[in-house]
């Protein structure tokens, strides 16, 4: 110690409903050294916490982007070289400080290599302790795989970047919008998507010294914000199981400085870790408060000298919010309507402006990872004629649509046993086409249909009336219903409609159930005595002989994969009671359609069997089971030929290509990715990567934006060709005529 009195540089003061922990460390040092001399670093005078008592003095600094970098990192030096402290509650601070003064005495940050070890989303060092890594996978993966990613987590994800910040991701849509702000805020394209683990938050706070675990708290939340920051919460002993291999990873990574550990505490008692930040957490007084004040170990690790004694006041913690004086005049509120400084304010300490600087993850605008551009389309594609084409052109593919149906017949087939047959009902309204309805037929499927036109349309491709399930809650629009116990079997929607039928369906009558805990407005609900009470009084109004159908369908690629199954588990528990309820056989269940292609083909198909067995292990009078696949079968089936109208420089980066085909001719180019192929002079067929540019339709439409984040050839020019893939089921069935001056036509 250079001088007497112990300073303290905190940095890190920003005190509001997202706050840094400068605040804590000032207060946790103030009680354990009543003279310390604590000064408030910042990078902004909107960091409100500078204003707080327990500082003597402030230290504001130009915004990172105007910071000479250079003489700040030799201001730091002196002052550390002084015998000054210094502690950094901003993690990109923390690195850029481990990277030019790290190993300095007085420097609470880890060192370089162990801010590598920690950082998300793998966290190496997690290695050892008895925490799990939740599913991630990083965004330069194609779309294609992201897509999947979240099918098969239910569209409960969050999109994180590499140091702050995580949002929520509900659908493709959001998923593009929040992709670009995260990017753009924080200068990188390395983001990562991470599956949802429902659970408890908990933390652990340390400090070590020279990779000497000093002292830990545990910390579990009481009460959080809206944007989940910990607003109350307990603090308690850390297990020795955490506090073991956490002794060994501070000394094997020379930790020195704070840190905390976030984690989520499943049902299962199964620890998930979501965060470990190279600084003490805001909170950090809360602990203080508990008798365990850490940012005074860290001192008197260095200078022995003794904290004041201070008594556990309480294990439970809680924020407020007080009125405090400013010490300095405050700026004025930028304009409401200016809509300008939103990230400034959000972000006081201005981090997304360090990290450009640090430049520690510039968007790679060099294309990323292609999708796998599906093999039998480019054969089917090298083999057309399309150079006349009328553009836009929505192409049918054959061979793919006929294997895809080959496949189904055989897993149908496969799936199959001596009691129950497993038979496929292909969904109309999904795309009417009669090439697919013909396939389906030449298949040995079943139609499923939700109107009498669609009953015309099947019957017309050569279906009987006994080939088809009739679906839906208008099932019989525009007709009376009539010849109802000729359908393969008609499924009632509503109490209501299942009264109907009696007198009316003798040898099987089919109900659609509303599952417990998922929202449709379709089904009968069984949720609660009355309604459940009511589905049975129905049944039992049917003769005796009369076996029952039950149906549910839930698309897994909206709601999950994963979660299918565990409602498939349920709507067989239901399927058990309804059948003990009514004292009459489940003859029929059918499970509906809603998969992605990749998921039948990876999932649905390949559990058939399992699928089979379990049904039929809970019912014994099975005989049929049924599967309604729509967009499984007809999505891959169609492309959408497009012809590129302009090339647009927006700037050196990026390019936005015009083409005559618009959002009307892919209604879902927002929902899931499609892949595009472009045609080169060569007339090769060229999947295009992940990039820059965009591809924008021919409308007067803001969200006519037919591809994000593509990476186009250079060589491409006015009048090529594009082919964009996945363009069949809802894109082809729910087209429009738009800006055709009323010459009707439809791209298809
Ligand atoms: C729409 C629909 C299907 C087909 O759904 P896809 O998402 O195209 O697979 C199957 N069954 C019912 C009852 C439907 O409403």
């Amino acid at each position: 110690m250079v001088t007497n009195v112990m300073e303290a540089y905190i940095s890190g003061a920003h005190s509001g409903p997202n706050p840094s922990p400068g605040l804590g460390t000032a207060r946790s040092l103030r009680r354990a050294f009543p003279s310390i001399q604590l000064i408030a670093v910042d990078y902004s005078n909107r960091s409100s916490g500078i204003h707080y008592s327990d500082f003597d003095a402030q230290w504001i600094h130009r915004p990172w982007d105007e910071l000479d970098l250079n003489a700040y990192v030799e201001q730091v030096q002196r002052i550390l070289d002084s015998g000054a402290f210094w502690f950094s509650g901003l993690d990109l601070e923390a690195l850029w400080l481990a990277r030019t003064l790290g190993g300095h005495p007085n420097l609470f940050v880890p060192p370089p290599s162990a801010l590598t070890q920690v950082a998300k989303p793998e966290i190496a060092a997690h290695s050892t302790l008895p925490m799990r890594i939740p599913p991630f996978i990083n965004c330069t993966e194609p779309d294609w795989n992201l897509h999947a990613f979240c099918r098969e987590y239910g569209w409960k994800v969050w999109l994180k970047g590499p140091y702050y910040e995580a949002r929520r991701v509900r659908s493709w849509s959001s998923f593009q919008i929040e992709y670009e702000a995260l990017a753009s805020t924080w200068s990188t394209d390395r983001l990562f998507l991470q599956a949802h683990i429902t659970g408890r938050e908990e933390s652990v706070a340390f400090c070590a010294h020279k990779g000497v675990l000093l002292n830990s708290v545990y910390m579990s939340k009481r009460d959080v914000t809206p944007e989940g920051k910990t607003w109350a919460g307990r603090i308690s002993v850390t297990p020795v199981g955490i506090t073991g291999p956490l002794a060994q990873l501070t000394e094997s990574l020379h930790w020195c400085g704070g840190a905390e550990l976030e984690f989520v505490r499943d049902q299962n008692d199964e620890l998930w870790l979501i965060d470990w930040n190279p600084r003490f957490p805001a909170w950090i007084y809360g602990a203080t408060i508990a008798g365990v004040n850490l940012p005074a170990a860290l001192i008197q690790a260095i200078t022995g000298q003794q904290p004041e004694q201070i008594v556990a006041m309480n294990q439970y913690f809680t924020r407020v919010v007080l009125e405090i004086p400013c010490k300095t005049p405050l700026p004025s509120l930028a304009e409401p309507t200016a809509n300008t400084d939103l990230v400034g304010s959000k972000h006081p300490s201005g981090m997304p402006k360090l990290a450009k600087r640090l430049d520690t993850g510039t968007p790679s605008r060099k294309p990323l990872t292609a999708d796998d551009a599906p093999p039998e389309i480019l054969h089917e594609l090298s083999n057309m004629d399309i150079s006349r084409l009328e553009t836009p052109h929505r192409v049918y593919f054959e061979t793919t649509a006929r294997a895809r149906f080959d496949t189904l017949r055989h897993a149908l087939a496969d799936a199959q046993n001596s009691s129950v047959q497993v038979l496929g009902a292909y969904s109309i309204k999904t795309d009417p086409d009669p090439r697919l309805l013909s396939a389906a037929r030449e298949n040995g499927m079943l139609a499923e249909a939700i109107s009498q036109y669609e009953v015309r349309t099947a019957i017309s491709t050569g279906f009987e009336l006994s080939e088809v399930i009739l679906n839906g809650p208008g099932k019989w629009w525009p007709s009376p219903h009539e010849e109802v116990d000729r359908y393969y079997i008609v499924f009632a929607d509503s109490v209501e409609e299942l009264r109907r039928y009696s007198g009316l369906l003798k040898h099987r009558v089919g109900v659609r159930l509303r599952l417990p805990a998922v929202s449709s407005r379709f089904g009968i609900p069984v949720d609660t005595p009355e309604s459940y009470h009511k589905l049975v009084l129905a049944l039992r109004a049917f003769p005796q002989s009369t076996a029952i159908g039950l149906h549910f369908h839930l698309a897994s690629s909206a709601f999950g994969t994963r979660q299918w199954w565990e409602l498939y588990d349920s709507f067989l528990g239901w399927a058990v009671a309804i059948e003990r309820s009514c004292g009459k056989r489940v003859s029929c269940i059918d499970i509906g359609g809603g998969w992605f292609p990749d998921d039948a083909d990876t999932m649905l198909l390949p559990s058939l069997s399992d699928i089979t067995s379990k049904a039929v292990q809970d019912l014994p009078g099975l005989d049929t089971i049924l599967l309604e696949p729509g967009k499984a079968l007809s999505q891959s089936t169609w492309g959408l030929i497009t012809r590129l109208l302009e090339i647009r420089e927006t700037d050196s980066e990026h390019r936005e290509l015009i083409v005559d085909g618009a959002i009307s001719d892919l209604p879902m180019s927002g929902l899931y990715p499609h892949r595009v192929l472009a045609r080169n002079n060569r007339g090769q067929w060229r999947p295009l990567g992940r990039g820059p540019d965009r591809i924008l339709g021919r409308l007067c439409m803001e969200n006519d934006i037919l591809a994000d984040r593509v990476s186009l050839p250079t060589d491409i020019c006015a009048g090529d060709l594009l082919v964009i893939c996945d363009a069949g089921a809802y894109d082809r069935s729910m087209s429009y005529d738009f800006g055709h001056g009323g010459n009707g036509q439809r791209g298809s």
